[in-house]
């Protein structure tokens, strides 16, 4: 199974942000969409960074509201890991596992061509947990 094939059931729509965007819009846009995360993009589109709620919670936390009113640039991670869709799903969980984040962007030739959650692979993860079941019992009841 592989990120491609997530991409051809879920989309490819990724929700972004620019960078001088202020924080209390990315709350907007999360909260609207039920989405974790959103990537920054530059002027060409190409990943300038990733804003998800853990750092929104965490900066709140620590210095309050005013939070809000500051620029996505003050609180994105810049060294942004991505994955290519020739990667498997137990690849991006791999990734997400060392890192623990939940969120990879995918990039094809420079540009942002969809985004995988954590959710995603646990769907898959599950389908494909259920299609073994199913394929074993399929297999016990013909021998
Ligand atoms: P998350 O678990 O995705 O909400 O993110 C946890 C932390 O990791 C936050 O500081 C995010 O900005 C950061 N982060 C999320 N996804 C990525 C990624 N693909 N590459 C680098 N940092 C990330």
């Amino acid at each position: 199974m592989t990120v491609a094939s997530i991409l051809a059931e879920k989309g490819r729509d990724v929700f972004t942000i620019v960078q001088d965007e202020k924080m209390s819009k990315v709350v907007d846009i999360l909260a609207e969409n039920r989405v974790g995360a959103m990537v920054v993009v530059d002027s060409n589109e190409n990943v300038a960074g990733i804003i998800s709620e853990r750092d929104i919670v965490r900066e709140i936390s620590k210095s309050g509201a005013s939070v809000l009113k500051q620029p996505v640039a003050a609180y994105m991670t810049r060294a942004v890991i991505s994955c290519d869709e020739a990667d498997t799903v137990d690849q991006v969980m791999g990734v997400m596992s060392e890192n623990r984040f939940r969120h990879v962007p995918v990039v094809t030739d420079g540009k942002l061509t969809g985004i995988i959650s954590i959710g995603d692979v646990v769907k898959r993860k599950i389908q494909q947990a259920e299609k073994d079941a199913e394929d074993m019992r399929n297999y016990i009841a013909a021998g």
